[in-house]
């Protein structure tokens, strides 16, 4: 008896080892340990083959030793991520890591933590003190929390170790210390009223729930739609449809983009399901999210909300799959396996006969077709709750607004006014800027040069002001100090270009003084915990008005928001990518339907320097279907998904001559393969928009064509035979961008 056996090693294939003989077969998903080289390692049992001898020309080596009588990871998971290995043209090394628990490092020491917590003395509630402006502030901070803040989060805040043992030393505050429990789950529940499942269904939540509910009902495979406009109360639907399917003893997999950004899903459900919930996302510690791994495996949990490996969680007897805003691009992992969470979520309940639900505002392209064509039911919410509009849009066209105001206008009188009139109020203003730093570019006004990462192909972004600025690479996280003089004619005459979400941020401080700003993007969340921290400051009103990237733009439901700025609507539309219409649509939908969600109706301001580009204008209608009938046109002229099937494949060298030599061969063998193009045509190879990436050269091409697995297979018969290639190359199957 063989059998095959997936190792979480990259790149590796299933290897075969023999089963000693009188000892039984491990069955599918058991754990066991096999000699590979040298070393002995622990895998997966993927198959079982009952024959007596080996595969021809092979040299069997017979197991170690059989961890698990019973499977650890259940078969269906198992047999999820083999079709993802396939699917993705990846190794069922790669996939398998997919499945596995969370490595369990840490697990022991951060069980049970104590902090530090700081809370004001009675002598600091004098509002009188003399006190520096920092201590004010820290001051301000605690008294506004009886109970007191645990130091980590203060230092979040931004207020320092030092600054607290000041107060500390002149009575004002005092410290004790507090066993903390590992609560993955955060401050996210603490700033939510009770649920309340009493509430009303509108009469649109109510028919969409009902057939929601006999889709379930029938416990076999249905896939669904469920198209509604940004603050339709999906979320409420998911939660009842959840109760429902979990009533019916069966089983809930919910998947959110990103849970530090939609808090109030995780925390929604916890409210309702209790203990029998469970969380699994990359921002917990390995501990936490391994602690939720073995609940889930032992059948404790009823739901499971999750970020896009969770699609491959050990949950039995799903009945209802989830996938929220499955037009997120995070569903989509960026190193291989390259696949979609959403995707593979369809698979999956596809082969648990479970309904699967795809919500959205602004669906992908893909989802919709599908809808249209039938394959998908589609479920529409058209209307906000409660009879709450929609945002008013207005479109302010920058080039009147250099001609009036100057060529370096930032925010237009439009947004100034906006947003200097809702700080008067109370209320809050989001101002979105889809690009980080504080300027894109350092330019010579001599050679015209610019200054450009070593490594990559790029320009370096300038972050911070002053003496603290710093010049970036976005790809390699290469810095440099910014040059006085130009590094290649030495001019003195170095000019800033373009901006960012920093500049944006300095701007709003300075147009509209009294307000409280805060800005919100990787640079501003590298630490763990600060995004949560910042999210929840702005949820207490502790800022007037966030600035930041897409980041601001998902599912967040902040009532006091009523004016969302976006800066320059057409960031993402210079782009030579087939999405990018599809993306900026997506992102102004979205981030406009932030404004309004709660008893005050809501406004968007959208700057661009093209007012009438058909992405801008549908999406300031918030017109979806026009959006999707113009773009499938354009989709359909040019061959690009979803009219066709895409494989973009990148080649890695130490030089061009190189990368491009292989490619070019590789390329020649594909197009031998189909020599009448009757499954594919190749285009390419050139050199990929970024041509150099972290010190090596890149050329692409791409596969296109209407029989995905012809493709696939004639690509992963090609690479099989130049393995020295393989391992330089990239394959992203039905990939989200190919920049
Ligand atoms: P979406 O996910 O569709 O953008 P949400 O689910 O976030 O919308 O709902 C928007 C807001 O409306 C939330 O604050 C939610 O609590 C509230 N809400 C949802 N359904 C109802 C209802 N039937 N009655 C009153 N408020 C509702
Ligand atoms: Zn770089």
């Amino acid at each position: 008896m063989f059998v095959r056996i997936a190792v979480p090693v990259p790149a590796l294939d299933l290897l075969t080892y023999g089963v000693p003989e009188g000892q039984p077969a491990p069955p599918v998903g058991a754990r066991v340990v096999v000699p590979l080289g040298s070393r002995a390692v622990t895998g997966i049992v993927v198959d079982v083959s009952r024959d007596s001898s080996a595969p021809a020309g092979t040299d069997v080596k017979p197991l170690r030793q059989v961890l698990d009588t019973e499977p650890f990871i259940p078969s269906d998971v198992v047999e999820l991520a083999r079709w993802t290995a396939e699917y993705y043209a990846a190794g069922a090394g790669e996939a398998i890591t997919a499945v596995l628990p969370p490595k369990t490092r840490g697990t022991r020491a951060d069980a049970h933590k104590t902090a530090r917590v700081v809370s004001v003395s009675a002598a600091g509630l004098d509002p009188e003190l003399k006190v520096t402006a920092r201590q004010r502030e820290a001051l301000d901070i605690l008294r506004g929390a009886p109970d007191g803040i645990a130091s980590g989060e203060l230092a979040r805040r931004g207020i320092s170790a030092d600054l607290v043992t000041r107060l500390l030393k002149a009575g004002l505050v005092q410290t004790r210390n507090d066993r903390v429990e590992r609560d993955p789950f955060g401050s996210a529940t603490s700033d939510l009223g009770p649920a309340d499942s009493s509430r009303t269904l509108t009469l649109e939540q109510d028919q969409a729930l009902t057939r929601l509910l006999a889709l379930a009902d029938t416990r076999v495979f249905r896939p669904a739609l469920l198209h509604g406009v940004t603050g339709s109360g999906k979320t409420e639907l998911y939660l009842r449809l959840s109760a429902a399917v979990r009533a019916s003893g069966r089983r809930v997999l919910m998947l959110v983009p990103e849970i530090a950004l939609t808090p109030q899903v995780a925390a929604l459900f916890r409210q309702t399901f209790h203990e029998r919930v469970a969380i699994q996302h990359s921002g917990l510690s390995d501990g936490e999210r391994h602690d939720q791994w073995q609940r889930i495996r032992r059948g404790e949990v009823d739901v499971v909300v999750g970020t896009r490996s969770a699609v491959f969680t050990p949950l039995r007897d799903v009945g209802l799959i989830i996938v929220d805003e499955e037009h997120d691009g995070s569903y989509k992992q960026d190193e291989s396996p390259r696949y979609n969470g959403r995707d593979v979520a369809v698979v999956r309940a596809q082969r648990a006969g479970a309904l699967v639900v795809l919500g959205s505002a602004t669906p992908s392209m893909e989802t919709y077709a599908h809808a249209v064509s039938g394959k998908y039911d589609r479920i529409v919410l058209e209307k906000r709750v409660l009879e709450r509009p929609l945002p008013a849009v207005t479109v302010v066209d920058m080039r009147e607004e250099y001609a009036a105001e100057g060529p370096d206008v930032i925010l237009s009188r439009a947004l100034r006014d906006g947003i200097a009139a809702r700080v008067d109020r109370g209320e809050q203003a989001m101002v979105l800027l889809n690009r980080r730093g504080y300027a894109t570019a350092v330019f010579c006004r001599q050679c015209a040069g610019t200054i450009d990462c070593p490594n990559c192909s790029v320009s370096l972004v300038v972050h911070g002001e002053g003496v603290s600025r710093r010049a970036r690479c976005h790809y390699c996280n290469y810095s440099a100090r910014v040059p006085a003089a130009c590094p290649t004619c030495k001019a003195p005459y170095l000019e800033q270009m373009g901006f960012g979400t920093e500049r944006v941020e300095a701007q709003v401080v300075k147009q509209c003084p009294g307000a409280r700003v805060a800005r919100l993007d990787r640079d501003s969340t590298r630490r763990k915990g600060s995004l949560t921290a910042l999210l929840a400051r702005f949820r207490a009103k502790e800022i007037d008005v966030l600035v930041g990237t897409q980041m601001i733009a998902k599912g967040h439901d902040f009532p006091g928001v009523t004016l969302v700025g976006v800066i320059s609507a057409d960031v993402g539309l210079g782009m030579a990518d087939f999405r990018a219409s599809e993306r900026t649509f997506q992102l102004l939908t979205q981030v406009a339907g932030r404004a309004g969600r709660g008893e005050t109706a809501g406004e968007a301001i959208v700057q661009t320097i093209y007012p009438t580009h058909y992405s801008i204008q549908l999406a300031c209608r918030q017109d979806y279907p026009s959006f999707f009938s113009h773009e499938m046109h354009f989709r359909s002229a040019m061959r690009y998904p979803p009219t066709v099937s895409l494989i973009n494949v990148v080649v890695r060298a130490k030089s061009y001559a190189n990368a491009m030599d292989d490619a070019a061969g590789i390329v020649r063998v594909l197009r031998e393969l189909d020599p009448k193009l009757a499954s594919y045509r190749v285009l390419g190879p050139a050199p990929a928009p970024l041509g150099k990436l972290r010190g090596e050269y890149r050329v692409q091409f791409l596969m296109k064509g209407s029989q995905r697995r012809r493709m696939r297979e004639a690509l992963v018969q090609t690479l099989g035979a130049r393995p020295d290639i393989a391992r330089r190359t990239v394959v992203d199957v039905d990939p989200l961008s190919v920049l």
